[in-house]
């Protein structure tokens, strides 16, 4: 007999932080306006659904701003002072895209207890800077989460570049997600990754259940599948091909009582929100069905690190394939 599966859901929480160094700020604008409706219509599933969710908030999202020029000293070097310095709040970015305090107060008041964790300071990429700057980082969005009243034990990496795992470790971090399962998300491919990623969505083929390890003190929980809308390039896979997949992603976790772990960012929901949350709920009815028969529960990135430091997945799987 194996354990039941797991389920974990995980979300990218940003607004203009997640694209301002890419230019995405008036491309995705209008995304970012319509994202306080969208996470409050998550709310509402997650709650129905009794979901236990990790929100990964960029923690400057819920800290005011005093500014940062003359902070170089207090920013970890010149290399974060500078990316501060271009940083939403620096560039007279519309306030309502970058400050959104509403935003974890509307993920609180859900009635089913969420997972609030790290998704940095200011979406600074730990891979593109230095330990210094990625310090400061941790120390900034630590701070801005206790200003609050959140102790956070869960991080997402800024678009997934995993490293210095050491320092969320002494920041008291206990989780963090890792890349997709995927041997080309593991694979330093860089965009050459894309097409793999459509195949896979086009083929409806099934994502991994995945098995937490240990690194450097803190308990990785690599990413199942990433919930993606259907539109631009997505808009040519097979409609409903995520809640699809998403079914056999949760069927491998119950044969295997492995995890299986599905991630999105909130904005990317808006503009076709109805059909993005019916998908969404399709996946969650399967859940629950899955949940009654006792064999799936459900789980944030926080629940699942504990479990693993119960000793859970640490048992070498007895059945192979
Ligand atoms: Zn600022
Ligand atoms: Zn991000």
């Amino acid at each position: 007999m194996t354990d039941a599966g797991v389920f974990t859901v995980s979300l990218d929480t940003e607004l203009a932080w997640g694209s301002f160094d890419k230019g995405g700020v008036d491309r995705y604008g209008d995304a970012y306006r319509q994202t306080p409706a969208v996470v409050d219509r998550l709310c509402g599933l997650f709650d129905a659904y009794e979901v236990p969710a990790t929100w990964a908030f960029v923690a400057h999202l819920f800290a005011g701003c005093e500014g940062h020029g003359g902070d170089a000293s207090g920013s970890g070097d010149d290399d974060r002072a500078d990316w501060l310095a271009s940083a939403p709040c620096s560039t007279g970015v519309d306030r309502s895209l970058w400050y959104a305090p509403d935003l974890l107060e509307t993920v609180r008041a859900c009635e089913t207890t969420q997972d609030v964790g790290l998704h940095g300071y200011s979406h600074l990429v730990f891979t593109e800077h230095s330990r210094a700057a990625a310090a400061a980082e941790l120390r900034d969005a630590l701070a801005a989460a206790q200003d609050v009243g959140l102790d956070p034990s869960s991080f997402v990496y800024p678009r997934n570049e995993v490293a210095h795992v050491d320092l969320l470790a002494d920041a008291g971090i206990d989780v963090y997600r890792g890349v997709d399962d995927r041997w080309y998300e593991r694979a330093p491919l860089g965009p050459a990754c894309k097409p793999l990623r459509f195949f896979d969505e086009a083929a409806v083929r099934p994502p991994p259940a995945v098995t937490p390890t240990e690194r450097d003190g803190v308990v990785c929980v690599p990413g199942s599948q990433v919930f993606r809308p259907e539109r631009g390039a997505w808009a040519r896979t097979p409609a409903g091909s995520q809640a699809r997949r998403a079914r056999k992603g949760l069927d491998r976790a119950v044969e295997t009582g492995g995890v299986f772990h599905l991630w999105w960012h909130p904005f990317n929901l808006a503009g076709d929100v109805d059909y993005h949350l019916s998908a969404l709920e399709d996946i969650l009815t399967y859940v629950d069905t899955l949940r009654a028969d006792d064999d799936l529960e459900l789980m944030s990135m926080t629940d699942v690190a504990d479990a693993y430091r119960d000793g859970r997945w640490q048992q070498p799987r007895e059945e192979s394939a």
